[in-house]
């Protein structure tokens, strides 16, 4: 689990500098349980513009502090998750997104680059529907 402290230093040592207002805004982040949107913390940061929010994410998900999912109605949330690249589900009943534990595409990234010459920097795959709860099924365990 990312404290701020730790996060500090890490965007320190890659050159950046911690202003007051990113401080407060990595640790607004780090309290969040549930993913996010920039506008949620924009209301809940006070002393911290809509820039300075947005850019401090994206050196966070740059970090690997927290990762992107996109939800089905397009929207962009954020959520504290430090696995590295990975996927989601998420609940478009409840909202509830979980974190897959690694990429279920990396043959098919590999054999696409094989066969079509791209060079593939990146994809997205969050997979949408219903969970155990919301579903009515007992529960399971992943
Ligand atoms: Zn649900
Ligand atoms: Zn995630
Ligand atoms: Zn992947």
């Amino acid at each position: 689990m990312s404290d701020l402290e730790n996060v500090t230093l890490k965007l320190e040592a890659r050159g950046y500098r911690v202003t007051p207002s990113r401080r407060a805004v990595i640790a607004a982040v780090l309290q969040r349980e549930n993913h996010f949107t920039v506008d949620d913390l924009v209301s809940g940061c006070r002393g911290a513009g809509r820039a300075t929010v947005f850019r401090t994410i994206r050196l966070l998900t740059e970090l690997g502090v927290v990762c992107r999912v996109l939800l089905e109605d397009g929207s962009l949330h954020y959520r504290v998750s430090e696995r590295g690249h990975h996927h989601h589900l998420v609940c478009t009943e409840c909202g509830s997104v979980q974190d897959l534990d690694r990429c279920l595409i990396a043959d098919l990234v590999r054999e696409l680059s094989q066969s079509t010459g791209y060079e593939i920097d990146g994809h997205w795959l969050e997979l949408y529907g219903h969970c155990a709860a919301c579903s009515g099924r007992v529960e399971v365990t992943v």
